[in-house]
């Protein structure tokens, strides 16, 4: 195996990445701001002009542009991410994520019920 402190490859990137997407949407406010919307909006227009995969950057930017961000709560925001991520992954062979709230928030924000990640 590759050693933990290597620079990152695309794939230690990517699920860098997703986690600190998922985990900011998960902790979005219910109720931004007019300014905390702007601010989010920047940030995911943003993240395709400067990411460090060429191929990745160009593709997340077509499906950006395709699914407008939905920047108006953190449900909405965390549905809209969600769905970018499962087109990577079918384009990726992955498994689907099923994009329910409740499934999001035990993935990223509480954890499941039964307490194994306390
Ligand atoms: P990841 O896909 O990194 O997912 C991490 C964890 O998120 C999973 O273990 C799962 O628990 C959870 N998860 C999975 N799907 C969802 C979902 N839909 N919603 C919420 N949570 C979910 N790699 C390429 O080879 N080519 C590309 O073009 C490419 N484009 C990318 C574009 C972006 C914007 C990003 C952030 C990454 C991209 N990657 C790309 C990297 C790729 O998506 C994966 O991050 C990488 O292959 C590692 O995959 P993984 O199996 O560890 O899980």
């Amino acid at each position: 195996a590759r050693p933990e402190n290597c620079p990152p490859d695309v794939e230690i990137l990517g699920r860098a990445t997703w986690t600190f997407l998922h985990t900011t949407a998960a902790y979005y406010p219910e109720r931004p701001t007019v300014t905390q919307r702007a601010n989010m909006l920047s940030l995911l227009r943003a993240l395709p002009t400067l990411y460090p995969c060429a191929h990745c950057a160009s593709d997340f930017d077509e499906r950006v542009r395709a699914h407008p961000p939905d920047v108006s709560g953190r449900s909405g925001l965390s549905k809209w991410l969600c769905e970018r991520h499962n087109e990577v992954n079918e384009k990726l062979g992955k498994e689907r994520f099923e994009c329910a709230v409740g499934k999001l928030d035990e993935r990223w924000k509480d954890g499941p019920s039964d307490g194994s990640c306390d």
